[in-house]
């Protein structure tokens, strides 16, 4: 059983080879019995059972070998119903050795692509720093008040900063127009929302950064790079299961990677973080904040350009 799994397409496969029977007699139309478990087969189209008194169509099924040698497909129903736990237990054996086939594989094919990734990790690594470097700095700015209404913000999407405003002028004509409200004394007139600001990037704020691009992706990562790809064969079962989920989950964490330091980025703006006044950061320390994000924007604009 440490072959590598066939896999089968069509039940041509299974009639090409050399010994397959699409239909046998068994116990007790004659001496046969099954042998062993093979492989499964999943195919588009049902196909026949190949128990010669059975023939039931199934898409999901068992390639067999008979007691004298020869194979046939049968399916799972069928196989616990003929052949009982002999071919249960067999069958739970060879599809746990798939499972293992397959988490190998897909942990062997990761080692082997990390070198074409260093790149795309090194700068997810520095990008990581440098968003960590200035949301310091602004912690210091704000101070640990002002960052914790931000970061409540983040998480009930609050990107958009209003202000109630009282109604006057037209305004004011047009709500009494339009209702049917009796005009009051004037300090009890109706407020409005008013958008004073958008905050970009909350994404980042609101992100545990640390744990989805550090812990859980460039240090694994990392430490996978130093497996051999042979060594994996060798995994106790419990590792190969726990980092195979982890490998499947590969490409959308690089994915979210990404996406959140754009959001940083697009968070660290000078236009951006000079809205915080509106939720009470002191307008000093944040303005020296903002001159200096906006030193670092022209650089970059001048650099840009060559
Ligand atoms: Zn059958």
């Amino acid at each position: 059983m440490d072959q590598a799994y066939p896999q089968f397409e069509r039940f041509e496969d299974l009639q090409k080879r050399e010994g397959f029977h699409p239909r046998l007699e068994f116990h007790p139309q004659g001496e046969r019995t099954m042998g062993e478990v093979l492989w499964p087969y999943k195919f588009l189209d049902k196909v026949n059972c190949g128990i010669s008194t059975c023939r039931q169509l199934h898409y999901h099924g068992y390639l067999i070998k008979t007691s004298d040698g020869l194979e046939t497909g049968i399916g799972v129903d069928c196989g616990r119903k003929h052949f009982g736990l002999k071919f249960t237990r067999q069958r739970q054996r060879v599809d746990q050795e798939i499972a293992r086939q397959r988490r190998v594989r897909s942990i062997k094919d990761l080692i082997e692509q990390l070198p074409s990734m260093v790149a795309t990790l090194t700068q997810i690594k520095t990008d990581y720093q440098d968003l960590q470097d200035q949301k310091k700095r602004l912690m210091g700015a704000i101070g640990p008040g002002i960052y914790a209404e931000l970061k409540q913000r983040a998480e009930k999407d609050g990107s958009k900063i209003t202000r109630s405003v009282q109604l006057t002028g037209k305004d004011l004509e047009a709500y009494y127009a339009t209702t049917n409200k009796l005009r009051g004394r004037r300090s009890d007139a109706p407020h409005r929302e008013e958008l004073v600001a958008t905050l970009e990037g909350l994404a980042f704020v609101k992100a545990r950064i640390k744990d989805l691009l550090i812990t859980n992706l460039l240090e694994p990562l990392h430490s996978l790079s130093k497996c051999k790809p042979g060594e994996v064969e060798l995994w106790k079962a419990r590792e190969l299961q726990k980092t195979a989920k982890w490998v499947g989950e590969v490409p959308q964490s690089l994915i979210k990677a990404q996406e959140l330091i754009a959001a940083g980025r697009k968070f660290f703006t000078s236009d951006n973080i000079v809205n915080l006044v509106h939720i009470g950061a002191p307008e000093g320390p944040l303005a020296q904040f903002v001159s200096d994000l906006k030193a670092a924007e022209r650089a970059r604009h001048n650099s840009d350009r060559g």
